[in-house]
């Protein structure tokens, strides 16, 4: 494995990768809508795609310097768009299981924008049957009513990105918040007392050392989040360190990948030492019986996820997509009342099965038995050496008969950069 943070994407979050979904594929996933519906679970996703700042490691479709004309006319998109995807066949009269509001920043909407738009997409979606309803949060973009607004509005899950708590590293790496706003608006949420909340933290921030990673994980343990998500940093081509980097002729200035490792090691084992336990390669919950991620759990599972908004991600009937990925394509083809369908690809079966086993793994082990009946395949017998290999160097817990296969810790941290192996040529 190589030790630097070289420029380019290692997170794995779909399979097959990006590279090979096309224009082409569109007519399969207008197939896919216009079908009756398998029996999977639905979800809801929502792109908001707007920040405060654009962060220096950040490369989702973010806009920055938005007018509330530019807003109010996107919520309306979102709505316009929730009213023609549910009148798909493969949509229509279906209840959603689950809702995640994500972004770019969702909070960055006033309360009265996010009470404009929920009320738009309950035109066409109830979420009364969802398990889940998760909002992503930036501190400094909240207030006290905007965190009592959404706890009205049905929200499950905040989720506040809080990525540090040292205001020099916040500063150097972009970030819109200071520390102070993360501890101002935890009290709000926690007086609000949402059923589930998490935070997020990244590992290897630029600018970070053992000593203030350190004081970021006391910190976050101090806030008693129900979950707490760690993100290694990457850096995709398109940040402004690696443009920068490169203008400058200079290394990217982030920690190796052994050492973020050991960060998030050291981070785990602190937070299982307060009782938390290991729920994936990059979440701790308080406790799995009753703190849930079912975005996670049933997207990974094969759940159909429904995508709004611009450059949104979505699976249908086993059939992925993903919405046109700029603004004026996005809002001009949904104003005319048309799928603002991008690309797309329609897996085989035994892609499917890959992505199934490829994302079981984040969480630390599959159930092979699940997947052998889902998809007529023995995942234990079709890799028999991948398994063993990587039981050999330490990523895999000893394999028996009776066993299902688990990673180890030290193959938890590094799974993005293993699950390649499941990967066909
Ligand atoms: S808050 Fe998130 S989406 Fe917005 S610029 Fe930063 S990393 Fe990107």
């Amino acid at each position: 494995m190589a030790d630097q943070t070289e420029p380019g994407s290692y997170f794995v979050a779909n399979y097959p990768p990006f590279d090979r979904w096309s224009e082409a594929a569109v007519p399969e996933v207008r197939a896919a809508f216009e079908a009756v519906p398998t029996t999977a679970e639905m979800g809801l996703y929502l792109h908001i795609p707007f920040c405060r700042k654009r962060c220096k490691f950040c490369y989702f479709r973010v806009y920055t310097d938005v007018s509330a004309a530019d807003v109010e006319r996107y919520s309306q998109a979102l709505a316009a768009e929730a009213r023609l995807v549910t009148a798909q066949p493969a949509v229509a009269g279906r209840p959603l299981k689950y809702v995640y509001f994500g972004g770019g920043t969702p909070s960055f909407l006033s309360v009265r924008q996010l009470e404009r738009l929920v009320a738009g997409l309950h035109e066409s979606f109830g979420w009364d049957a969802a398990e889940e309803v998760t909002f992503e949060c930036e501190p400094g973009t909240l207030s006290e009513p905007k965190v009592q607004a959404l706890k009205q509005l049905g929200v499950t899950r905040l989720s506040l990105g809080v990525e540090n708590f040292d205001d020099a590293i916040l500063e150097a790496n972009g970030r819109a918040h200071l520390s102070a706003e993360i501890f101002r608006s935890w009290e709000w949420i926690r007086r609000a007392d949402f059923p589930s909340t998490n935070i997020d933290l990244i590992a290897g921030m630029v600018g970070e050392t053992a000593e203030s990673w350190q004081r970021s994980v006391e910190a976050a343990l101090a806030l008693e989040p129900d979950s707490l998500t760690i993100y290694q940093l990457e850096l995709p081509f398109n940040t402004v360190f690696v443009k920068s980097s490169r203008e400058e002729g200079t290394p990217t200035p982030v920690a190796d990948w052994p050492t973020k490792r050991a960060w998030v090691d050291s981070a785990f084992d602190q937070f299982v030492a307060a009782g938390y336990a290991v729920s994936s390669g990059y979440t701790l919950v308080r406790d799995p019986e009753q703190v849930h991620f079912r975005y996670r759990d049933m997207l990974w599972e094969g759940s159909d996820l429904i995508a709004l908004g611009v450059a949104s991600f979505g699976h249908l009937s086993g059939v992925h997509y993903q919405n046109k990925t700029h603004w004026d394509d996005y809002l001009g083809a949904v104003e005319a009342g048309e799928l603002p369908l991008h690309r797309g690809l329609a897996p085989s079966r035994r892609e499917l099965l890959i992505r199934e086993l490829v994302l079981g793994l984040k969480r630390g082990g599959i159930d092979t038995g699940r997947l052998a009946e889902k998809f007529g395949v023995d995942p234990l017998s079709e890799w028999g050496g991948v398994w063993q290999g990587l039981a050999d160097e330490g990523y895999l817990e000893p394999l028996t008969p009776q066993s299902q296969p688990r990673l180890t810790r030290q193959g938890l941290l590094a799974v993005d950069r293993l699950l390649h192996r499941f990967f066909d040529a």
